[in-house]
């Protein structure tokens, strides 16, 4: 079988062929996507050889074997695995190269359950973390320690959108002789592609943009190097981490609309910064695709495009922002983000309740500070509810 590798051939192209090219082969039937193969064991005619490489799907399984080659010409790596989740990607990659009396290097913004990780199940190990606002460069360098092993970067970030400049902190890293990681969720690899910058390795929540559609968990790990692929992956298998055949072609058919979906989602998402950044009750909109965005010039340097995720901060208290989120209609209002439809959160109640206050209000997370992830939906629709809800109580009363 000829396979489409990560050269030559366009990104929708990839996302489209990549992995899942038809098998002509004698008694093959020619699907043009990969069939959903269900079987945990597969027979062999000879005790020694096992039929085409498989033995056990939790070990190796096609289906899941052509969504990891999707990703990883995706990604531009040569190298890809599939997990259970974005955490259980996390958590094998940190078991891989990690032992007791190792310390990592993290931005003090990264999603809250890869904190929780760090801090309460590697910590009980004896693997500490110390966190740092990674976009001031000159203070990753001071808290590199003889024991850092590596450093863990998210960009743009959650729920504040800050960017980290992915080459520069790939260099500091490569200088110190350790490996920088990439959590590229937020932008999938449509519009970032951390390897191209220096990064060793790319890790995924495949539940956000690259499934897409809110109804598979998956994670997925990008690299380059074959002895840490090596290591990554049999610590995959021996502690199970690995995605199901069936969640694996849920993921594989959203993929296949990944660079339509991510342009939707940009469109609408600037479209509706530039409507709050006008409006009256809002104070403050924080978008990367926006001039005011404080690293706009980074982010237009290091990656295609912005995303579909913003936040903003309301005018008033705690309950106005409250009351605008329970009066739309068409945002869910919900944790997670990256599906076709609009979802919308307070932070400071729901995804980063677990923050202590004063730690939430020192890097920004107000109480008044809200959440979007921006849907495909028509962006006139989602405009309206948005401009309903907003307005004053009295007249939302009024019109009802
Ligand atoms: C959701 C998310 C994760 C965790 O992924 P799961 O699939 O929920 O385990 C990690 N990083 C980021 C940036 C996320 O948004």
């Amino acid at each position: 079988m000829q396979t489409i590798k990560n050269t030559g051939y366009g990104f929708s192209t990839r996302a489209v062929h990549a992995g899942e090219e038809p098998d002509f082969r004698e008694g093959a039937t020619g699907d043009v996507i990969v069939p959903i193969h269900l079987s945990t064991t597969f027979a062999r005619k000879k005790v020694t050889v096992p039929t085409g490489g498989y033995e056990y799907t939790r070990s190796l399984n096609p289906t899941r074997k052509a969504l990891e080659t999707k990703l990883a010409a995706l990604e531009n790596a040569k190298y890809g695995l599939a997990f259970s989740s974005g955490l259980a990607a996390e958590t094998t990659v940190l078991l891989s190269l990690l032992k007791s009396g190792d310390h990592i290097v993290a931005f003090d913004d990264l999603y809250g359950g890869t904190k929780r990780l760090f801090n309460h199940i590697f910590n009980e190990y004896g693997i500490s973390t110390t966190f740092v606002d990674a976009t001031d460069i000159s203070r990753l360098e001071e808290i590199i320690e003889r024991q850092t092993k590596l450093i863990w970067i998210e960009s743009p970030s959650n729920p504040l959108l800050k960017i980290c400049d992915i080459r520069s902190i790939a260099n500091i890293a490569h200088e110190n002789n350790l490996l920088l990681i990439v959590d590229n969720t937020f932008l999938s690899p449509y519009f970032q592609k951390p390897l191209d910058l220096g990064a060793d390795i790319v890790v995924h929540s495949s539940t956000k943009y690259i499934g897409g559609h809110s109804d598979v968990l998956g994670g997925a790990v990008l690299l380059n190097d074959e002895d840490y692929y090596q290591q990554i992956a049999y610590r995959q298998n021996a502690v199970g981490a690995v995605l199901s055949p069936f969640d694996s072609y849920l993921t594989l058919r959203g993929i296949k609309t990944l660079s339509l979906r991510m342009e939707q989602h940009q469109k609408n998402a600037l479209e509706i910064a530039r409507f709050l950044e006008k409006h009256p009750e809002i104070d403050k909109v924080i978008y990367p695709g926006l001039d005011s965005h404080p690293q706009h010039e980074l982010a237009k340097k290091q990656s295609s495009g912005f995303g579909g995720v913003l936040s903003f901060e309301m005018k008033g208290s705690r309950e106005d922002a409250e009351h605008f989120l329970e009066r739309l209609t068409l945002f869910a209002l919900a944790e997670s983000l990256g599906g076709v439809e609009s979802l919308i959160e307070l932070p400071a109640v729901m995804t980063h309740a677990s923050i202590a206050k004063e730690v939430r209000e020192k890097i920004g997370i107000t109480d008044t500070l809200i959440r979007v992830s921006v849907g495909i939906e028509d962006v006139e629709d989602l405009i309206d509810d948005m401009r309903n809800a907003l307005l004053p109580e009295k007249f939302s009363n009024f019109f009802a």
